[in-house]
């Protein structure tokens, strides 16, 4: 099994239903050999009922340390963040990455026009290919605007809760910001994540077509992107690794042959 570069756990991450020891137990039985755990932080973001999704940094430091010691068999356990990106906060989230010893750091966009897109009312009201244009644009910005990272997570995360189930993110929709995304992305040397809650979200909604656009993945390679990691992006743990054989027989079928993982910001590969 591959690695699974993105999860997330309690307490740090509020809206995950596992602790470590149900992930690992579940890694342990899937023969996953290594799981990042990326948990949620997002600056200057207040959700309903005054809900916020930050930790404290110091205490993640100190309880991946115990994590580790606790588990000296494995899986190995990649130390990671999932930054919420906002124009406003490139800065503190680049200073924040480079003051920690992370293996993985993820940048998000979770937003759309200033609300999280799973309780924006208007997202959808917005037609399609103006919705998904905006939505990747600030995708590129991010991947522009800051450097202290490895991977731009779930580009289609903007199409997760869309009650349309055939609705998907295209390249046909917006090129000139899938091209000035992955420009960004490539001129850093950064990672494309394919994350397969997207996938599991359109395979329960009926769509007869799940996987990643292919036009989205070829001109990614057309460009010059070779780096993809897989995720899950699990908050349970009956979703570690969810798709990912299906996955990589599907980026095999594109031409991509190997998928990337990161300890100490350093990129690894492993066959497909
Ligand atoms: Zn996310
Ligand atoms: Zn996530």
């Amino acid at each position: 099994m591959l690695t699974d570069t993105h999860n997330h756990t309690l307490p740090f991450s509020p809206d995950a239903s596992m602790s470590i020891d149900e992930l690992i137990a579940k890694a342990k039985s899937l023969g996953i050999p290594r799981v990042g755990i990326t948990e949620h932080y997002e600056i200057d973001m207040v959700y309903p009922d005054d809900e916020v999704m930050l930790f404290d940094l110091d205490e993640y430091d100190r309880t991946f340390t115990e994590w580790r010691n606790k588990y000296p068999d494995g899986p190995e356990l990649l130390k990671g963040i999932e930054f919420g990106y906002q124009t406003h906060t490139a800065r503190a989230i680049d200073i924040i990455s480079s003051c920690h010893d992370f293996d993985i750091v993820i940048l998000s966009n979770h937003n759309f026009r200033g609300e999280d897109v799973y309780f924006s009312k208007i997202v959808y009201d917005i037609p399609l290919k103006a919705r998904h244009a905006e939505y990747i644009g600030v995708m590129a910005e991010m991947c522009e605007n800051c450097n202290n990272f490895d991977v731009a997570a779930h580009y289609d995360y903007i199409n997760r809760y869309n009650p349309d189930n055939l609705e998907k993110v295209l390249y046909e929709d917006c090129p000139k910001e899938f091209d000035r995304f992955f420009e960004a992305l490539i001129a850093k040397n950064k990672c494309f994540e394919i994350n397969t809650s997207s996938i599991k979200s359109l395979i329960e909604k009926g769509n007869p077509s799940p996987m990643p656009d292919p036009a989205v993945l070829l001109r990614y390679k057309e460009m010059g992107g070779k780096m993809i990691s897989l995720a899950s992006d699990s908050h349970k743990p009956e979703t570690l690794g969810y798709y990912f054989n299906e996955c990589a027989e599907y980026l095999k079928s594109l031409g991509f042959f190997e998928v990337t993982y990161f300890a100490g910001h350093q990129p690894y590969t492993e066959p497909l």
